[in-house]
C-alpha cells in the first residue's frame, strides 16, 4: 500500500507514536505536536507528508545528502547490483568493494589502504584498533592511548563517544571504556586562553603536548583525532596554521594522526576534504555520511601503506593481522552505490560548489552580523553557523529556547536548518546549516 501511494498521514503518525523510539527526541514533545515524517525528495527539496516542501538546509538531517536527493545513477547502480549479487561478505570481496578501494585511494593517494564499514562511529573505532595493535605490533608497547579535542564528536558507541568532546553526550551513560584524554577546543571567538589570533602562538593547539605528556608521552599515546572542521561540536574551522603545529607534536611523540572526515568529506568544506585547506598529512581519515550521501549506509577508515604494512605476519601468527569483522562492512550495493556517488561529486564538481556557494552563504551571513544577537557567523564551504548572544560584549549565550523558535519560524517559512542541542554554556547556542553541494544562489538566499 505505501509504494502504491496509499499515504495516511493520520495513521502512520498514530503508529509512530505507538511504535518508535527515535534518536535525539524527547517524545514527549510529540504530546502536543505531530511527529515529523518526511516522503520524498527531489535535488536540495524535501516533502513532507502533509505534502509541505522545504527547502533542506541540513542535507538529511544529518549532513549525509552531499549529492541532493533523487539520483538515479546511484539508484541503479545499487538495484543493478542487488540484482547480480546482493551480499557476500567476511574475507571474501565483491567487485564494488574493489572499486569503492581504488576510488577512495584515488582521491587520498597517501592513504591507499581502505578498510570498509557501516557508520562513522564504526569507522573511528576500526582507527583506533589499528593505531592500537599497530603500535603492539610494531614495539610490543603498550602505547594506547588516544587523545581527542574539546568539542569534537567522533560517534555514538561507547569509545567512540569516550573519543568525543562533548560532555552533555557522554554524561548519562558511563563508565565509558579508559584510555581517553581532551585536548582544548580551536574556538576562537572563545579562547580558553584569553588570546586573540595571529598573537595568540597557537596556545589551543600547543596545548596538545602537555596532555600528551601527561597520558604517558610517547610511550603511551597512540593517537589524536580530530574533525578538521568540527561539526556538530560548534561548527568550529581552526586558524590556518593550526594543523601544522598539531601535526609536529603528533610527530614528536611518535603519535598517529586520525582525521575524522565523517561530515567534512566529500566537499561538504568546500574542497574534496576537510584537510586539504590545511598542511596536514593524517595518518588515517575515516569517512562515512557523504561517502554514499546517504542513499546506503557505508563508512571508510583508510590509512597509510606504511600503517597496513605492520598487520603482514607469519601464518602461524593467529592475532597479528587485523582481527576485526562487521557483517554489512563491505555491502556490495552499498559500496556500489559509493562509488557512483564520488563519480557524480567529481563530474559535476560539487567540492567546487561547494566552495563557491559556501562563499556566497557566507557573504550573506555576514550581513546578519549587524543584528544585536548575533555574536559571530563561521564556516567553510557549505557548513555554516551563527553563534547567537544576549549581548556582543559578554558574549552571554542565548537560550535554547530563542534558538528552537528560530528554528522552527524558518521550518514554518519553507527552510531545515539546525541547532546545537542540549550542550555546554557557551556552546548551545549555535544555529548551523548544511545543504546538499547542489545548492544555487535562490537556495541560499532562502536559508539566509
Ligand atoms: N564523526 C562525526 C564528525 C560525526 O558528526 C558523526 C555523526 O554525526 C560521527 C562521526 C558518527 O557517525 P555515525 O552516526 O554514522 O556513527
Amino acid at each position: 500500500d505505501y509504494f502504491n501511494g496509499r499515504l495516511d498521514a493520520g495513521k502512520l503518525a498514530e503508529l509512530q507514536r505507538k511504535h518508535l523510539w527515535l534518536h535525539m527526541t524527547n517524545h514527549r514533545l510529540f504530546e502536543t505536536r505531530e511527529p515529523p515524517i518526511m516522503v520524498e525528495g527531489d535535488g536540495f527539496i524535501i516533502k513532507d507528508i502533509d505534502g509541505r516542501e522545504y527547502i533542506d538546509g541540513l542535507s538529511g538531517g544529518v549532513w549525509a545528502v552531499n549529492v541532493g536527493y533523487g539520483r538515479e545513477s546511484i539508484v541503479r547502480a545499487i538495484s543493478e547490483q542487488l540484482r547480480r549479487l546482493p551480499y557476500y561478505a567476511g574475507s571474501t570481496a565483491t567487485p564494488p568493494y574493489i572499486l569503492l578501494a581504488q576510488k577512495l585511494a584515488s582521491l587520498l593517494p597517501d592513504l591507499p589502504k581502505v578498510y570498509i564499514s557501516n557508520s562513522g562511529s564504526e569507522a573511528n573505532e576500526k582507527s583506533f584498533k589499528i593505531a592500537r595493535q599497530y603500535f603492539r605490533e610494531k614495539y610490543r608497547s603498550d602505547k594506547y592511548k588516544i587523545i581527542y579535542r574539546n568539542r569534537d564528536y567522533h560517534g555514538t558507541t561507547l569509545a567512540a563517544l569516550a573519543s568525543s568532546g562533548q560532555q552533555e553526550r557522554k554524561i548519562k551513560f558511563g563508565p565509558l571504556p579508559e584510555g581517553f584524554a581532551e585536548f582544548p577546543h580551536a574556538l576562537c571567538y572563545r579562547c580558553q586562553f584569553g588570546r586573540s589570533y595571529p598573537g595568540c602562538n597557537l596556545e589551543c593547539a600547543r596545548a596538545l603536548e602537555a596532555v600528551i605528556l601527561q597520558e604517558g608521552g610517547e610511550d603511551g599515546v597512540a593517537a589524536v583525532i580530530v574533525e578538521p572542521v568540527t561539526a556538530g561540536g560548534g561548527i568550529i574551522p581552526p586558524v590556518a596554521e593550526y594543523y601544522q603545529v598539531l601535526q609536529n607534536i603528533c610527530r614528536k611523540y611518535d603519535v598517529l594522526l586520525i582525521m575524522d572526515e565523517v561530515v567534512n568529506g566529500f566537499g561538504r568544506t568546500g574542497k574534496m576534504f576537510g584537510f586539504q585547506h590545511y598542511q596536514a598529512e593524517p595518518d588515517m581519515i575515516t569517512l562515512a555520511k557523504g561517502l554514499a550521501s546517504g542513499y546506503m549506509p557505508i563508512a571508510a577508515t583508510v590509512a597509510r601503506n606504511k600503517i597496513f604494512a605492520q598487520f603482514l605476519v607469519d601464518e602461524e601468527d593467529k592475532t597479528g593481522y587485523f582481527r576485526d569483522i562487521s557483517t554489512f562492512g563491505g555491502c556490495a550495493a552499498a559500496s556500489a552505490a559509493a562509488v557512483e556517488n564520488i563519480n557524480i561529486i567529481e563530474k559535476e564538481k560539487l567540492a567546487e560548489n561547494s566552495a563557491a556557494m559556501g562563499a556566497y552563504l557566507m557573504e550573506g551571513l555576514r550581513e546578519l552580523t549587524e543584528i544585536p544577537v548575533v555574536g559571530e557567523v563561521r564556516g567553510t564551504g557549505l557548513l555554516a553557523g551563527i553563534e547567537l548572544v544576549t549581548d556582543k560584549k559578554s558574549k552571554q549565550p542565548l537560550t535554547e529556547r530563542h534558538l528552537a523558535q528560530v528554528v522552527a519560524d524558518a521550518k514554518t517559512a519553507g527552510v531545515i536548518i539546525g541547532r546545537m542541542v542540549r550542550s555546554v554554556p557557551g556552546f548551545n547556542n549555535v544555529l548551523y546549516t548544511a545543504p546538499p553541494l547542489i545548492i544555487n544562489k535562490e537556495g541560499i538566499d532562502r536559508i539566509v
